[in-house]
C-alpha cells in the first residue's frame, strides 16, 4: 500500500473525510519517502478571523461551565486518544518520520496531559490572604481568560497542542490552533478526535470550542494580531519568536514562547560512562536530532574523554538509519531538503573551524525527495559558530574541558536556554549545576539526558528560548486571569495603610 493510501485510510478511521485531503493548495509530503500524501485547502485570513470570533463566542458560554465538569470533557478526550493511539501514532510517524515508539510516545504524552488536566480541573486554587483591616476578607480568584491561540512546530505536531489545549479547556478557555504547515494532517486528526469527545460530552460543550486553522505563517499572524486572543502560546524557532513576541507585546497580549534550544551536557570525571553513553546517544541522535531538547553540545572532562569518545563514535557508526515505517531503524528522516541543507552548511562551517566530523553524510534509500542522514559527531577544538547556534538536525559537537567553573561558563555562553544535563557522582558538582550559579536553563538534569521531559513539570526555557512555561506544575496560571478580591463584612470602612478620608 502506498503511504498516501495508508494516510487516507488512517484519517478516515480517525474521522477525517477524504474530501478534506484533496484539491487544495497546501501540499503535504511524508518525509519517509518524500511522496505527496494530501493537498489541503488553506483558510483565508478573513475566515481565520471569523473562526476566532466563533471561538470567542464559545468561550463566553464555556467559562460558565464549572471547572470539574470542564475536566470531564478533557477526560473524554483522553479516552478517545487511548482508543485511537495506534492510528494517531502511526500518522505522526508518517507525517514527521518518527520511529513507531516515538510516534506512539507522543500520543501517550497527550493522554498523560489529559489525565493531569482532569485532576487540575478540581484544583484551580486561589489563596486567602491575611488582611490588615478588621472584618475584611481578602482572596485571590482565578477566572477563565478567553481564546487561547496555539501555534505549533512540526516536530511535536500533536503533543504541543494537547499540552496547551488540555490546560486551556479545564481553565475555561476556547482554543484556536494554527499547526505547522508541514504537519496539518495530524492536526485534522486531533480535531476529529476532539469532536468525538465533544459529542460524548453533550450539549454543555458549545460549538466552536476548538478551531483549527490550516495555513502558513500569514494565518498565524492573524491569530497573533487578533484582539480577541488574550494569550498566544507559540512553539517554534527563535526567529519566529522574534516576530511574534513584539507583536503580542504591542497589544499587551500574553505570550507563552517555546522557542529553539541549544542544549548541552557535561560528562564529569566521576560520571557513570555506560549511563552517559546511552543518554547521549538517545539525546543527540533520537528523533533525528529534531527535538527542541536534542543534545547538541557535549563537554567531556579530559580525564574521561579518551574512554568515552571511541565508544560514542562506535555508537554513531553503528546506529541504524532508515524508513521508520518498514524497518526497526532508530533514526528516521529529516523533515525536508531545507533541513538537510542546513545540516550540511553547519558541518562545512564546523570543519572550517577545525572540527573533525564522523558521519553526517546522506543515506540513499531510493527516494530522491527523502532526506536520511547518518547522525554527525563533531569533535571541536572550542565553542565557536556553528556550535553556538541551533541547527535542527542530528549534529553533536563534542569539546574537552578541564576546569568545572570554566565549563559552566561555556555551558551558559549561548543564546538559547532550554535544557541541560550533567553526568556526575560528585554531589558538589551536581548541586552547583542545579544551583544559582549553575545551568541557566529552564530544564537542568543530573544523570539524565537533555531530552524526554515528563508532563508533570513545567516545560520551557530561558533567554532566546522565550521564557514560557507550559504543561505541568503551575503552568496553568498563564491560561487564567487572576483577580484579587477584598470583601468588607464589618460595619465600618477602614482604609488601608491607616489613611483617613472623612467626609
Ligand atoms: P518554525 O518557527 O519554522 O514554525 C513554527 C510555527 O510558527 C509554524 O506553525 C509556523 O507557521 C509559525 N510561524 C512562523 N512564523 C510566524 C509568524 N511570523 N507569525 C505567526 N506564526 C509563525 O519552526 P519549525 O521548523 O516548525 O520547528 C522547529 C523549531 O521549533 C526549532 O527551533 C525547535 O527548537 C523549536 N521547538 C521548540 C519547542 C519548545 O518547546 N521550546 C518545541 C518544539 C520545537
Amino acid at each position: 500500500m502506498t503511504i498516501a493510501k495508508e494516510t487516507a485510510e488512517l484519517l478516515a478511521k480517525l474521522g477525517v473525510a477524504r474530501e478534506a485531503l484533496v484539491g487544495g493548495d497546501l501540499i503535504v509530503k511524508s518525509p519517509v519517502t518524500g511522496e505527496e500524501v494530501a493537498a489541503l485547502k488553506t483558510i483565508s485570513p478573513a475566515d481565520a478571523a471569523r473562526s476566532i470570533d466563533a471561538a470567542h463566542k464559545a468561550f463566553q458560554s464555556w467559562r460558565l461551565v464549572p471547572g470539574p465538569k470542564r475536566g470531564e470533557l478533557v477526560r473524554l478526550l483522553g479516552e478517545e486518544l487511548r482508543i485511537h493511539k495506534a492510528e494517531l501514532g502511526r500518522l505522526v510517524s508518517i507525517e514527521v518520520g518518527k520511529i513507531p515508539s516515538e510516534g506512539l510516545g507522543e500520543v501517550q504524552e497527550m493522554i498523560d496531559i489529559c489525565d493531569f488536566a482532569v485532576g487540575l480541573s478540581r484544583q484551580l486554587y486561589g489563596l486567602t490572604i491575611a488582611t490588615e483591616r478588621p472584618g475584611h476578607r481578602m482572596m485571590e480568584t482565578w477566572h477563565p481568560l478567553g481564546v487561547v491561540g496555539v501555534i505549533s512546530a512540526f516536530n511535536f505536531p500533536v503533543a504541543v497542542w494537547s499540552w496547551n489545549a488540555a490546560l486551556a479547556l479545564v481553565c475555561g478557555d476556547a482554543v484556536v490552533w494554527k499547526p505547522s504547515e508541514k504537519t496539518p494532517l495530524t492536526a485534522l486528526a486531533c480535531e476529529a478526535i476532539f469532536a468525538r469527545a465533544v459529542k460524548r460530552f453533550g450539549a454543555d460543550a458549545p460549538q466552536g470550542l476548538l478551531q483549527v486553522l490550516i495555513g502558513d505563517r500569514a494565518v498565524g499572524e492573524v491569530l497573533v494580531d487578533h484582539p480577541k486572543v488574550p494569550l498566544v502560546s507559540a512553539t517554534g524557532s527563535t526567529r519566529m519568536g522574534r516576530e511574534v513576541g513584539p507583536r503580542l507585546a504591542k497589544r499587551f497580549a500574553r505570550a507563552v514562547l517555546e522557542l529553539g534550544g541549544n542544549n548541552a551536557g557535561i560528562v564529569a570525571p566521576s560520571a557513570d560512562l555506560d549511563m552517559a553513553l546511552r543518554a547521549i546517544a538517545f539525546g543527540a541522535m533520537g528523533t533525528a536530532g529534531q527535538r527542541c531538547t536534542t543534545l547538541r553540545r557535549l563537554f567531556v572532562h579530559e580525564s574521561v574523554y579518551d574512554a568515552l569518545l571511541p565508544r560514542l563514535k562506535k555508537a554513531y557508526q553503528s546506529v541504524s538509519v532508515g524508513n521508520p515505517l518498514e524497518t526497526s531503524s532508530l533514526v528516521g528522516p529529516l523533515i525536508d531538503k531545507a533541513a538537510y541543507e542546513a545540516m550540511q552548511k553547519a558541518l562545512t562551517e564546523a570543519t572550517a573551524h577545525g572540527g573533525k566530523v564522523t558521519g553526517g553524510t546522506r543515506v540513499e534509500n531510493g527516494h530522491p525527495d527523502a532526506y536520511y542522514v547518518h547522525p554527525a559527531l563533531v569533535e571541536m577544538p572550542k565553542q565557536v559558530s556553528p556550535v553556538t547556534e541551533e541547527t535542527f538536525a542530528p549534529i553533536l559537537y563534542v569539546m574537552k574541558y578541564s576546569d568545572f567553573d570554566a565549563v559552566l561558563d561555556e555551558h551558559n555562553a549561548v543564546g538559547a536556554g532550554l535544557s541541560s544535563s550533567i553526568f556526575t557522582r560528585d554531589l558538589q558538582e551536581s548541586e552547583r549545576f542545579l544551583g544559582v550559579d549553575g545551568s541557566d536553563c529552564g530544564i537542568a538534569n543530573v544523570n539524565i539526558g537533555t531530552s524526554g521531559a515528563e508532563i508533570g513539570g513545567a516545560f520551557g526555557g530561558e533567554k532566546e528560548t522565550g521564557g514560557g512555561r507550559e504543561s505541568g506544575s503551575d503552568a496553568w496560571k498563564a491560561y487564567m486571569r487572576r483577580a484579587t478580591n477584598t470583601v468588607n463584612y464589618s460595619k465600618a470602612l477602614p482604609l488601608a495603610q491607616g489613611v483617613s478620608f472623612d467626609i
